[in-house]
């Protein structure tokens, strides 16, 4: 992501050797070049801001121990000021009740019935449950087809209603399936829009209110860097969802949307998807994320 931030605290660091202090000055220049790093990284310029005044009151006046040179203190400071913003700990799902329920939501194309084939496939091989995936997109038979297709492949049953055109009631209906059949897990794949629309949050709001789900996901791509916290900002607002699933980290993203959603709706991210294989879903790591933010 931010290549060789590390490197660039180096060397920044480099005139500090045999001080054993960090002084305000270099202090100010270093976080110059991390600021500069994480706007580069498509952080949004108010996260990068708190990071920066953040770390800046942590590493002034920490004495360096004679162990460990200044840069590295830095890097440390840093390292666990980004995990702490990524939320610090790993965010697990709530499977409370029988069955429990798990509503997507998210724009289309954000990969939301690929991510609901890797959450079934996984509670399925990893957790020992019975998940039910359930197509409430009514718009777009394709839609429908896909999850057919993935829920086949990781053999896990489908509730769908081709013919009809009301979302809420499928989900309804879905769970009383689930419910008779003794499934866990109802996952509920729901329609997205190319970009937020008053029907299209009416409808998933209407969705959330009948169901009254354990979780709502919000599914979102982090190769949109900015436009992924503002549409979290928007879905978060009118659905308070429960945690974030951030797709297609595999990809050539820079990642800044992992640093900024969380700070910006104060919700956690909960997993990752880093590939189109269905096995390519990972819950998130705060820590490891900083890991590689640092290179
Ligand atoms: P939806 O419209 O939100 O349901 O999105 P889809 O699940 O149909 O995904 C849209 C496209 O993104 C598809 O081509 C998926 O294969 C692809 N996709 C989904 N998740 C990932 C991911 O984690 N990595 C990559 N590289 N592609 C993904």
């Amino acid at each position: 992501m931010f290549d060789n931030l590390s490197e660039r605290l180096e060397r920044s660091f480099k005139i500090l050797k045999g001080e054993g202090k960090i002084t305000e000055i270099n202090v100010a220049e270093t976080l110059k070049d991390v600021r500069k790093a994480l706007l580069d990284a498509d952080v949004n310029y108010k996260v990068a801001k708190t990071f920066t005044d953040t770390v800046k009151e942590k590493a002034l006046g920490q004495n360096v121990l004679t162990a460990v040179k200044p840069s590295q203190l830095m890097v440390k400071i840093v390292h666990d000021e980004l995990t702490q913003l990524m939320g610090g700990e790993t965010a697990e799902i709530d499977l409370e009740g029988k069955p429990a329920v798990i509503l997507m939501s998210g724009l289309q194309g954000s990969g939301k019935t690929t991510f609901s084939g890797k959450l079934a496939r996984m509670l399925k091989t990893k957790k020992n449950k019975k998940p039910l995936l359930v197509a409430c997109d009514v718009y777009r038979p394709a839609a429908i087809e896909q999850l057919c297709v993935l829920a086949e492949q990781i053999g896990v049953p489908i509730y769908s209603e081709p013919d009809s055109k009301n979302p809420v009631k499928i989900a309804e209906n879905a769970i009383q399936e689930a419910k008779a059949k003794g499934y866990d897990v109802v996952i509920v794949d729901t329609a997205g829009r190319l970009a937020v629309d008053e029907e299209m949050m009416n409808e998933i709001a209407a969705i959330k209110k009948a169901i009254n789900p354990n979780e709502i996901l919000f599914v979102v791509d982090s190769m949109t860097g900015q436009d992924a916290v503002n549409t979290a900002k928007e879905f978060n607002e009118r659905l308070d969802f429960n945690g974030v699933v951030l797709t297609k980290l595999d990809g050539d993203t820079r990642g800044g949307a992992a640093l900024s959603i969380r700070s910006v709706v104060n919700k956690p991210i909960k997993f990752v998807g880093t590939g189109e294989k269905l096995d390519a879903i990972d819950q998130f790591h705060p820590s490891r994320m900083s890991d590689r933010i640092l290179g």
